[in-house]
């Protein structure tokens, strides 16, 4: 399947939840869904209205759709999760997008979770002065926060030398343990089970992450 044929059946899908989306349109350098998402409370009235833009770039689904709030309805200000003058949305890093969805995105998965999320937390900060799910760290110290918090670390050097392992660029003796902390011998773990140590995440995300961190 290509990818216009790709978005296309998705797009069906995501039409179903939110059918105020319009069909996708395929530009240049990305496809783009624009329309707008009505939040529904949790005795399903209308909350809220959002006006969005989903693009999707045509390296999808290896790499995520990026969300942008295009009414200025949040302020243009990181404090508030938006990126830029353009109204990019800070969903989250990388790493925990890829493993919340257990590197099986499409979508409208990926919009329910972490889009639709994120427009219900805005609303619900606008409206209380907290967010729901408390605060993350943006940039290169979310990204540290949520490898500490999956792993298990406390500092960004236990962070980048975790990585290290998982991408093989650094190596234990074969009889000892297993840098994960299975107490299994290095040898008949990650050497056997490579692949269980990525926790879903792709071996990309670890190398893009690991290049800010260094
Ligand atoms: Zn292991």
């Amino acid at each position: 399947m290509d990818f216009k044929e790709l978005i296309l059946k998705e797009y069906e899908v995501l039409k179903d939840w939110y059918p105020k989306l319009e069909m996708p349109s395929f530009g240049k350098y990305y496809c783009s869904i624009k329309g707008v998402v009505d939040l529904i409370d949790i005795n399903g009235n209308k909350w809220d209205t959002y006006s969005i833009e989903i693009k999707i770039p045509p390296t999808y689904p290896k790499e995520i759709p990026i969300l942008l709030e295009t009414q200025g309805k949040i302020p243009r200000d990181i404090d508030w999760h938006i990126v830029n003058k353009e109204g990019i949305c800070c969903l989250g890093t990388d790493s925990k997008i890829y493993r919340e969805l257990q590197n099986k995105i499409t979508i409208e998965n990926w919009f329910k979770k972490f889009g639709y999320s994120f427009l219900a937390n805005h609303r619900y900060r606008a409206e209380t002065g907290k967010y729901a799910n408390g605060y993350y760290r943006h940039f290169n110290d979310g990204i540290v926060d949520d490898y500490k918090e999956l792993f298990r670390l406390n500092s960004k050097e236990e962070v980048v030398t975790y990585i290290k392992y998982i991408l093989g660029k650094k190596t234990k003796s074969l009889n000892t343990n297993c840098f994960c902390g299975s107490n299994k011998l290095y040898k008949r773990c990650y050497l056997l089970y490579k692949e269980k140590h990525f926790h879903n995440i792709p071996e990309f995300i670890y190398e893009k992450d690991l290049k800010k961190l260094q």
